[in-house]
């Protein structure tokens, strides 16, 4: 079985369509070899002496490449590129007595060697070994985190809900569970702000200026980001926030198996269809995110980048449903705003 090689933009982690396919591979040993010395390479490049392991962590989670293996056709997502860099931060730091290019080199070179060296190429199976291992032990911890915050299980005793609890309680429910799924998230900004900055100001766009009160829509928009970004599975949705709010979350979830351009294409296609709930989550969403590449852009996208995004959210707006005067208003007046801005820069 074939295996991809997929980078998400860490801006919008699975989000929008930002992710780019590195390659294939033919085999799982093969693929996670590559995405080590993808994350190897990032911390090599990033380490200066007296760095700690978890600054190093930091800055790899702000600003580096974090590859996801993906089986083809589709398929859940295989590894995990920040387990395996908080592992490896510590070792480096540990034993890092060289020039970070000679680690460069050292890494490169090891993986040149690995077809034809079948003493490199045991050392590498081992590694997977560990690796495996190694990853099926931080699912374990995630679990236990998950346990220990309470929020694998909903206080009904009757197991799936059947009744929305009081509309504060629920928003404040889907804001504690979506803050704990993205706790591990940043976003690519100078300041590298909490992911959770942004489903927030999505569910508060809505409420403020869209006027929306319904208490369903508002949730689903605190966990609009969550199946997507982190492994929320649409069922421990549905258990803990009933049907209405899973659909609405699953509505706003690209599937990730596909490549960059056909995602970005698929929103514009789907745009049309999707109900009035997930219409005003999405133009929370895209209001959310043209102001912030034009305001706090990612440090690394060019103007060009930029432009293009503006442009795509545009497409995907105008082939939505007319749902909201207010929004939609606004949407026009944020993306001309941005581009004013973006001209200024230029
Ligand atoms: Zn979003």
């Amino acid at each position: 079985m074939p295996f991809k090689i997929i980078v998400y933009d860490n801006f919008f982690p699975y989000d929008d369509s930002e992710c780019d396919v590195l390659g294939v591979r033919e085999s799982y040993e093969d693929a996670v070899a590559y995405c080590k010395s993808i994350v190897d390479e990032n911390l090599t490049g990033y380490y200066k002496d007296g760095i700690s392991t978890d600054e190093l962590y930091d800055h790899y989670k702000s600003f580096g490449e974090d590859p996801s293996i993906h089986p083809i056709p589709d398929g859940e997502e295989l590894f995990s590129a920040w387990n395996y860099a908080k592992e490896r931060c510590s070792e480096i730091c540990k034993e890092n007595t060289k020039s970070s290019t000679l680690k460069m080199k050292f890494v490169k070179h090891s993986l040149s060697g690995l077809k034809e060296n079948p003493r490199l190429a045991k050392k590498a199976d081992q590694a997977v070994k560990n690796h495996i291992e190694q990853l099926n032990k931080s699912i374990d911890a995630d679990e236990a985190y998950d346990k220990k915050h309470k929020i694998n299980k909903y206080r009904e005793p009757e197991g799936p809900m059947k009744k929305l609890p009081q509309p504060s309680t629920l928003l404040l429910k889907a804001a504690q569970f979506s803050a704990l799924k993205h706790r591990d998230q940043r976003r690519k900004d100078i300041e590298s702000s909490p992911y959770i900055n942004h489903p927030i100001t999505v569910a508060h766009i809505i409420a403020d200026i869209g006027g929306i009160e319904d208490p369903e829509i508002l949730a689903a928009a605190l966990l609009h980001d969550t199946i997507e970004d982190t492994k929320t599975k649409p069922s421990e949705l549905e258990e803990m926030f009933g049907e209405t709010i899973r659909r609405y979350v699953e509505e706003m979830t690209d599937d990730k198996a596909l490549t960059k351009e056909i995602r970005k294409q698929k929103q514009i296609e789907h745009a049309p269809h999707l109900s009035v709930g997930a219409t005003l989550i999405k133009l929370g969403d895209k209001i959310s995110n043209v102001s912030d590449i034009t305001q706090s852009p990612p440090v690394d996208w060019d103007i060009e980048r930029r432009t293009q995004y503006l442009d795509w959210a545009e497409a995907v707006i105008n082939n939505c449903q007319k749902v909201n005067t207010a929004l939609e208003q606004h949407f026009s007046e944020v993306l001309s705003n941005g581009r004013k801005r973006i001209k200024n820069e230029s």
